[in-house]
């Protein structure tokens, strides 16, 4: 089988490696681009929230690549990412594309598919091999995660902000090539080096801000416009509240209980709101409380059009920003968002939160 996925920042790295040990050819899913927006628009119906009309342009350019069967996870509970893949599914075939969709559902949704579609992955791969993969696969998931982290430190400080930005954009394009865990590890090894010899201003103190919001926007540069990268460029130091290692730990590592980190976030967002509103809106205000309490100067909660978890949390953040007197932005994104709107979006508002600094230094 010559298997894709979606583009989602930086997890094609470590499921490319990962499928790769598992002996699948791999169809890297291309970076996001216009071209990849233009296509899932227009196959995607015009309300559907922009993940899914990023994904399925993907999905054709894969396929146009070569790929024929596509991995996705599912999901349950109220939001519109349950019916990603059956949707996708449908009007994939539709277009007379027969390619096969294994989507990894939790075994709560049902044992007999969720064995059924882990079978296909594993094909006839020994226990021996899977479980020797099965460890690196997990680490290269935190270390992948970690140099986009170091990269995003290291750029608030730079001196020549361009040096952080080429070293990671040779990642990226370097991480295409390799194949296999060990090479992938190589690189992420070596990239490190290159980034801790970027000349710095030690003496530097930066502003700092947690991006919260809707995990595939946090995490898709393309789908943020380069959150991360742009503020780095003004001198911020930026951590997104959500990665795959989050959402790994919480949803594979720590099944079925949930991760100690989100369950915490639970619990600070509980006076604010309780219930499960799907996706991660309820993680969305623990994040901002959760930036308070570590001491950052602000949040910037993305969400796309439409999403209507994030349109709840939006909602109550405005307390959140009120009772906790924390600087908090939202940028709301779809196929209409200018860059150049957004851009004076950011930075206004770190130019509101280094006043605000400044005057509570003075004062
Ligand atoms: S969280 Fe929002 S954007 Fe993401 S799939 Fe659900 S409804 Fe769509």
């Amino acid at each position: 089988m010559n298997i894709t996925f979606p583009h989602l920042g930086n997890v094609y790295i470590v499921a490319k490696a990962f499928l790769e040990e598992l002996g699948h050819e791999v169809v890297p899913p291309p970076v996001p681009s216009k071209k990849t927006l233009e296509i899932g628009i227009k196959l995607s119906p015009e309300m559907m929230c922009l993940p899914f009309k990023v994904c399925m342009g993907n999905y054709i350019e894969s396929i146009e690549n070569g790929a024929d069967t596509i991995l996705i996870t599912g999901s349950c509970g109220p939001c519109r990412f349950g019916f990603y893949s059956n949707m996708q599914e449908y009007i994939l075939k539709d277009l007379g594309y027969e390619v096969d969709m294994i989507t990894l559902e939790s075994p709560r949704e049902g044992f007999n598919e969720f064995k059924e579609n882990v079978g296909k992955l594993i094909g006839s791969n020994s226990i021996i091999n899977i479980g020797r993969n099965i460890k690196p696969a997990l680490d290269l998931i935190k270390q992948a995660d970690d140099l986009t982290q170091l990269s995003n430190n290291i750029r608030a400080y730079a001196i020549d902000k361009t040096e952080v930005n080429s070293i990671m954009d040779k990642y990226y394009n370097q991480a295409m090539e390799t194949y296999g865990i060990k090479q992938i590890v190589e690189l992420i090894q070596d990239t490190e080096i290159k980034l801790k010899d970027v000349k710095i201003n030690k003496d530097y103190q930066p502003i700092k801000i947690g991006i919260i919001g809707e995990i595939y926007t946090i995490i898709e540069p393309f789908v943020n416009l380069e959150v991360e990268r742009k503020l780095g460029e003004m001198g911020v130091l930026v951590e997104k509240s959500l990665t795959p290692t989050a959402w790994f730990k919480h949803h594979v590592y720590s099944y079925p209980f949930g991760s100690k980190e989100e369950k915490k976030k639970f619990k600070l967002a509980k006076p604010y709101l309780e219930t499960l509103v799907g996706g991660h809106g309820r993680e969305t205000i623990g994040s901002a409380v959760h930036y308070k309490n570590i001491g950052y100067d602000g949040v910037i909660q993305i969400l796309p059009l439409n999403c209507m978890p994030e349109i709840v949390a939006k909602s109550i953040l405005k307390t959140v920003g009120e009772d906790l007197k924390f600087p908090i932005l939202t940028l709301v994104v779809d196929e209409m968002t200018g860059e150049a709107g957004y851009m004076t979006r950011l930075e206004a508002f770190v130019d509101l939160i280094t006043k605000r600094k400044e005057k509570y230094r003075v004062g």
